[in-house]
């Protein structure tokens, strides 16, 4: 009935049971025993049934592999068809209640049903946050982009408490101490102690590599929330883990944010200002932008285009503008030529007198 690998690996018939006793060392085939008697005598309660096993999923299990089985053996254990073992089609219930519920799930796994409970009546301690901070260029803020982050954090090992895995356990070791204050009698005197608890709960310190997803039209310092994953500690709700976004650019630092809208410094020749031009901007996600003028565009002169700037975010169809900053490069210098060739300049000529009309109150 027992597999050869047990204590390692206990099996009963196809199935493994584990029963949830906390850091107990009792010899497996003895709570197999124990379990298997509990069932044909009726007695197996639902609560007696670790969580995972009830669903039979791996402590990895996404939401997705939890509702899977959830759905696969509510129907397969449902009383109509197997009424004898009803204990088991509860034990599935409230497995999924609790696994399916991202904050209940981080309290079981940290200190079981009785954290659990605990937190329903408001009894839960909540862990600090961890802040991290991830570089994205304007490039990334405009695009949108996935970023990986680290986060160094304690995790409480589940595994420790139940079967200790010698590859994923190699460094674990006792959860810190949790402190209380104890009073004692002496002389007739009451004196006040910290006392010092050490944890039953075995804990080891891992890297947990975190996907950011950059949002299109992301500020600078945005903050992206990872509700419950910072360290652990038994009997407590841990923190979030604060990731902020940090602007870092190297390249494409031409365009500048403002707001929703973006500037960009547009360089024209003194020539290009009085007959026109055309000119290919590459953007941030590296589309193409044309602008050209047919006219006269003088030095400091903006031009708007609109939708050309970020993304808004959350309104994934809306855009700011892009302003081009012209500046005019003005020849350092002419030859006493060419300054005659332009003093000759019959367009030049009559702009001055006109000029010289509207100035007619200048002496
Ligand atoms: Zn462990």
């Amino acid at each position: 009935m027992l597999s050869p690998a047990c204590p390692s690996r206990c099996v009963v018939q196809t199935q493994a049971l584990r029963l949830r006793r906390g850091k107990r060392r009792i010899g497996c085939s003895l709570i197999l025993r124990a379990v298997a008697f509990a069932s044909l005598a009726g007695l197996l309660h639902s609560s007696d049934l670790d969580h995972y096993e009830a669903l039979e999923i791996d402590d990895a299990a996404v939401e997705a592999d939890i509702k899977k089985a959830y759905r696969k053996l509510s129907i397969k254990y449902h009383p109509d068809k197997n009424p004898s073992e009803a204990w088991r089609f509860d034990a599935i219930r409230e497995a999924y209640e609790v696994l399916s519920d991202p904050k209940k799930r981080v309290l079981y796994d940290t200190g079981g049903m009785e954290t659990v409970k605990q937190a329903e009546q408001g009894k839960v301690q909540a862990g600090d946050n961890i802040q991290i901070e991830v570089p994205v260029t304007l490039a990334d803020l405009y695009r949108g982009a996935q970023r990986k982050a680290r986060a160094r954090r304690r995790i409480v090992c589940r595994r420790c408490r139940q079967r200790r895995d010698p590859e994923k356990c190699k460094g674990c070791g006792a959860c810190p101490s949790t402190f209380h204050m104890q009073n004692t009698l002496r002389n007739n005197m009451i004196y006040r102690n910290r006392v010092e608890v050490p944890s039953k709960e075995d804990c080891r310190m891992e890297t947990t590599e975190l996907d950011v997803a950059v949002e299109q039209g992301a500020n600078d310092k945005d903050r992206v929330f990872f509700k419950n994953q910072a360290s652990q500690m038994p009997g407590q709700i841990p923190g979030d883990i604060i990731v902020s976004l940090k602007r870092s650019d190297t390249g494409n630092a031409k365009f500048k944010r403002v707001g929703d809208d973006l500037r960009f410094p547009l360089e024209i020749s003194l020539r290009e200002a009085m007959l026109g031009f055309k000119r290919r901007i590459r953007h941030l996600d590296d589309h193409i932008v044309e602008v050209s003028s047919e006219s006269v565009t003088r030095h400091g002169q903006v031009i708007r285009i609109g939708g050309e700037g970020m993304p808004v975010k959350d309104t994934p169809s809306a855009f700011g503008d892009l302003d081009l900053v012209v500046s005019v490069n003005f020849p350092a210098q002419f030859t006493e030529n060419e300054r005659k060739e332009i003093a000759g300049l019959q367009a030049l000529s009559r702009f001055d007198e006109d000029q010289a009309r509207s100035r007619r109150d200048e002496l």
